[in-house]
C-alpha cells in the first residue's frame, strides 16, 4: 500500500530542507498545540499560548507557522499523518485480505486514538473542520485515504461494487464508534471493545456476501466486455469471443471485436482529443498521468486478482508485480512530462536555430498476453507524457485489465478519447496497423507478428517500436556466488510460469561447477509450489491457453527426443482441481546441446536448458549464436571479466549478478531479430515524439537574383 502522492500546487519560492534543530522544534510546537486543545480547547488554542506553553515567543512560533490556521493545520496533519504510517506499517504485516482490512480498522482505533489527550485535539479538530478551509482539506484527504484502503484491503474478499459499499460502512463505523466513545468521555467504548465490534461487524458482512470467486464462472461468464472509445464502452462488431481463467478453463466473460467501424470511431475519438491534451503544458499531462499511478496502486488488489484470473499468473506475482510497474511507468513519465523539451542552436550573429519536441498525434499499442497491464501502462505512458493519443488492443487472450485502466485514466483526469481500448484478435491488430491516421505503432509479441506489423506500416510510413522475443543466455562462471546464480536462473525461467520475453532459457555453467550448480538449483525447482494461482502461497501458476500448453509440452517432448535428460519436471500438473487448467511443472534439462530445438526456439513456457562451457570466448560465442539478442546474463564475482563479457554480449539489456529486473529508468528492448527501438527510460520518448527544427534569421537576407 503507498501513501496517496497528491500533487500539490508548487511553492512560490523554492522549499529549504528545515535542519535537525528547526525539524525538532516544529515537532515540540505540534506536541504542544496538541496538549493546548486538549485543554484548552480550538478557541483557548493561541499563537501566545502555545509560545508559552513551548517557553519561545509567539514570534517564533509565527516563523514557523505563519499564523493559528497554519499551526492547527500542521498539527491536524501530523495525527492524521501519525494514523497513515500505522497503517501503512500494520498493512506491511499483514499476510491475508481479511488482515489488511483489519489492520486498518486496529490503527484507527488503536489505543492512542482512545487517549483522552489525543482523543480531545482530534474532537476539537472535527469539530471546527466544517468552518476552516485547511482542516476540512486535511479530513477530506483523511476520509478518502480510508476509504480506498478498506476499498483495497476488500477487493479480494467481496465483489467491486459490494467492496466500495462495505469500506463505507466500515469507516462510517470507525467515525461512529470513536465519537461515542469521545462524546461520554471514553465511558462507552476503549479501543480492544470498539476494535472487537468492527470485526464482527465485518466477519458478519464478508459471511453473508458471496466472495467474488474467480472461479464462479456462473456469475461472470455473462459479462460482456467492450472496447472503450471517447471515454466510454461502446459496441461494436455483434462478433464474440470467450475469454477464459487459464486455471480453471472456466469462461471469465465474453468480448465483443471492434471490427472497422469502432475502430474508426477509435481514431476520430482519438483525433478529436488530441490537439488539446497535447497543448496542455507537460506539467498538467504529467500530473493526470502521476494521478493515475496513485489510483492503480489504491487498486492494486483488485487489479491483482483480476490480471490472475485472466493471465493464470499466481497472486503473489501480480499483487507484487504487475500492477505496481505500471504505476511506477505513469508515475516515470508523468514526472519526466514536465522536463520535454527541445534545443536551443547557436548560429551566429544572424540567426539561432532551435528544435520543438512535438508529438507523433496518434499512435496505437498492441500488447502481448504475459504482463497486459503493464504492457498497457508501459506504451500508454510515454505516449500520453509526449502528448500523444492512444489507441491500444490488448491481446485477445487478456482483454481485461486495459479496460480498467481506460477507467482508471479518465477518473484521474485524461480527456476522453486520449486513451481507447479496442478489443479483437489479429485482423482489429492490422485495422490498426494499416489505418492512414495512425502516425506509429508499438507491439509486444513474437517475432512473426512483428515482421507483420512493420510490413503493414510501411504502406503508410509508420514509425514502429517492436518488442518481441527472445532465447536469451545467462552464463555462470566458475567464480559465481552459487546461490545467487541459482536465483539467478530461477528468476530467468520460472518467474510468470517462465512467460517472459526475456527469460535466460540457455543457462550456460562453467564446467567446473555444474555439478555443484545443479544440485542446488534441482533442490529448489523441486521445491517450488504449484496450485491455484489465486492462492497467496503458489509460486507457478497456470500458463495462458491450451493451445499454449500443448505447445511447450511438444517441447518438452522434442527435447527427450533429441537426447537432452530431465533432471526435474517434464510433464503437465493435474493433481486435484489443476486438471482443469493449463500447468506445466518447471522443467530442468540437462545434457543439452547447442543445436537442439529446446535450445535455439523461443519457448515461452517453464522450461530451462542447461550448457556447459570451459572458456570465456567460447561462451561468448555460443551465446551469440542465435537470430535473437533480447537480453543476457552473467554471473562472476571478476567485475572485470562481467563488463568484458556484456560488452561482446549482442543482447539490448544485460544484467550482471541479477536476472529479469527491469527498472522504468533503464531503456529495455532488443537487438537482431528480438525488435526495433526502446520502451522506458528516457530513450522512449524518442519514439514518441518527433523534433521540428526551427531556423531564426536576425540579419537582412541576401538572395543571388
Ligand atoms: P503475438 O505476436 O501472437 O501477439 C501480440 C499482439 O499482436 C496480440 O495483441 C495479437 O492479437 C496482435 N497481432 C497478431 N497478429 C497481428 C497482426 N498481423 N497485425 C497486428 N496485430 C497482430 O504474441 P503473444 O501475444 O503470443 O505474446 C507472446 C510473444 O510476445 C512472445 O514471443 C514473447 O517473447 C513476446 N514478448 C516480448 C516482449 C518484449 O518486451 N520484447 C515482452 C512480452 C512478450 P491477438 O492476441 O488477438 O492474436
Amino acid at each position: 500500500m503507498a501513501p496517496s502522492s497528491k500533487v500539490r500546487k508548487p511553492p512560490t519560492t523554492p522549499p529549504t530542507v528545515p535542519s535537525e534543530g528547526e525539524e525538532r522544534r516544529r515537532r515540540q510546537l505540534i506536541e504542544m498545540t496538541i496538549d493546548s486543545l486538549a485543554e484548552r480547547g480550538y478557541i483557548g488554542s493561541t499563537l501566545a499560548e502555545i509560545a508559552g506553553r513551548a517557553d519561545v515567543s509567539p514570534g517564533l512560533v509565527a516563523h514557523y507557522f505563519g499564523d493559528k490556521d497554519g499551526l492547527l493545520n500542521a498539527a491536524f496533519r501530523s495525527l492524521t499523518s501519525s494514523i497513515g504510517a500505522a497503517v501503512l506499517s500494520r498493512l506491511l504485516q499483514a499476510d491475508s485480505p481479511r488482515a489488511r482490512v483489519q489492520a486498518i480498522i486496529d490503527a484507527n482505533l488503536d489505543a492512542e486514538a482512545f487517549d483522552r489527550r489525543t482523543g480531545t485535539a482530534w474532537l476539537a479538530f472535527w469539530g471546527q473542520s466544517p468552518h476552516t478551509p485547511g482542516l476540512s482539506r486535511i479530513q477530506a484527504v483523511y476520509q478518502r485515504r480510508m476509504l480506498s484502503n478498506l476499498r483495497d484491503a476488500l477487493a479480494p474478499l467481496l465483489a467491486r461494487p459490494e467492496a466500495k459499499r462495505v469500506a463505507a460502512m466500515i469507516a462510517a463505523m470507525i467515525d461512529g464508534v470513536w465519537l461515542r466513545a469521545a462524546l461520554s468521555t471514553w465511558r462507552e467504548a476503549d479501543s480492544e471493545s470498539a476494535r472487537a465490534l468492527l470485526a464482527a461487524f465485518v466477519d458478519s458482512r464478508l459471511a453473508e456476501k458471496r466472495p467474488p470467486n474467480p472461479i464462479d464462472a456462473k456469475r461472470e461468464q455473462n459479462a460482456l466486455y467492450r472496447s472503450f472509445v471517447g471515454g466510454r464502452f461502446v459496441a461494436g462488431s455483434g462478433e464474440l469471443f470467450t475469454t477464459i481463467n487459464p486455471a480453471t478453463g472456466e469462461a471469465l466473460g465474453q468480448v465483443e471485436i471492434a471490427g472497422r467501424d469502432t475502430v474508426e470511431a477509435a481514431v476520430a475519438a482519438a483525433q478529436a482529443a488530441q490537439p488539446a491534451w497535447a497543448a496542455l503544458t507537460g506539467t498538467e499531462r504529467g500530473r493526470v498521468l502521476k494521478r493515475a499511478a496513485d489510483l492503480l496502486r489504491a487498486a492494486n488488489a483488485e487489479l491483482a486478482a483480476l490480471e490472475t484470473r485472466d493471465t493464470g499468473k499466481p497472486i503473489q506475482e501480480t499483487l507484487a508485480v504487475d500492477v505496481q510497474s505500471g504505476a511506477d511507468c505513469l508515475e516515470y513519465y508523468g514526472g519526466l512530462a514536465a522536463s520535454l523539451s527541445g534545443e536551443h542552436v547557436d548560429l551566429g550573429r544572424s540567426a539561432f536555430g532551435y528544435t520543438r519536441r512535438e508529438p507523433l498525434g496518434v499512435v496505437a499499442g498492441i500488447g502481448a498476453w504475459n504482463y497486459p497491464l503493464q504492457i498497457a501502462c508501459w506504451k500508454a505512458a510515454p505516449a500520453l507524457a509526449c502528448g500523444n493519443a492512444m489507441i491500444f488492443k490488448p491481446a485477445e487472450l487478456t482483454p481485461l485489465t486495459a479496460l480498467r485502466l481506460a477507467e482508471i485514466f479518465i477518473e484521474a483526469g485524461l480527456p476522453e478519447g486520449v486513451f481507447n481500448v479496442v478489443q479483437g484478435l489479429a485482423a482489429t491488430g492490422q485495422l490498426l496497423t494499416r489505418h492512414p491516421s495512425i502516425a506509429k505503432v508499438s507491439l509486444t509479441g513474437e517475432v512473426g507478428t512483428g515482421r507483420k506489423v512493420m510490413a503493414d506500416a510501411a504502406a503508410t510510413l509508420k514509425s514502429v517500436t517492436l518488442e518481441l522475443g527472445g532465447k536469451s543466455p545467462l552464463i555462470v562462471f566458475e567464480d559465481a556466488k552459487l546461490d545467487n546464480a541459482v536465483s539467478g536462473a530461477l528468476l530467468a525461467n520460472f518467474y510468470s510460469a517462465g512467460e517472459v520475453c526475456s527469460n535466460g532459457t540457455r543457462v550456460f555453467v562453467h564446467r567446473a561447477v555444474k555439478d555443484a550448480f545443479l544440485g542446488k538449483l534441482i533442490a529448489r525447482v523441486q521445491a517450488m509450489r504449484i496450485g491455484d494461482p489465486m492462492d497467496p502461497q503458489t509460486q507457478v501458476g497456470a500458463l495462458i491457453s491450451a493451445a499454449h500448453m500443448e505447445k511447450v509440452l511438444g517441447y518438452i517432448e522434442r527435447g527427450r527426443a533429441e537426447g537432452a535428460h530431465v533432471l526435474v519436471g517434464g510433464g503437465r500438473v493435474t493433481d486435484g482441481a489443476l486438471s482443469q487448467g493449463f500447468f506445466v511443472a518447471p522443467t530442468v534439462f540437462d545434457g543439452c546441446t547447442d543445436d537442439m530445438a529446446i535450445v535455439r526456439e523461443e519457448i515461452f513456457g517453464p522450461v530451462m536448458t542447461v550448457l556447459t562451457f570451459d572458456d570465456e570466448a567460447e561462451v561468448i560465442a555460443r551465446a551469440n549464436a542465435t537470430e535473437f539478442g533480447l537480453a543476457a546474463g552473467v554471473f562472476t564475482r571478476d567485475l572485470a571479466s562481467a563488463h568484458r563479457a556484456v560488452a561482446e554480449l549482442q543482447a539490448g539489456t544485460c544484467w550482471i549478478n541479477h536476472y529479469n529486473v527491469t527498472p522504468i529508468e533503464l531503456p529495455f528492448g532488443g537487438v537482431k531479430q528480438s525488435g526495433l527501438g526502446r520502451e522506458n527510460g528516457r530513450a522512449a520518448i524518442e519514439h514518441y515524439s518527433q523534433l521540428k527544427s526551427v531556423y531564426v534569421a536576425l540579419d537582412d537576407i541576401e538572395a543571388p537574383y
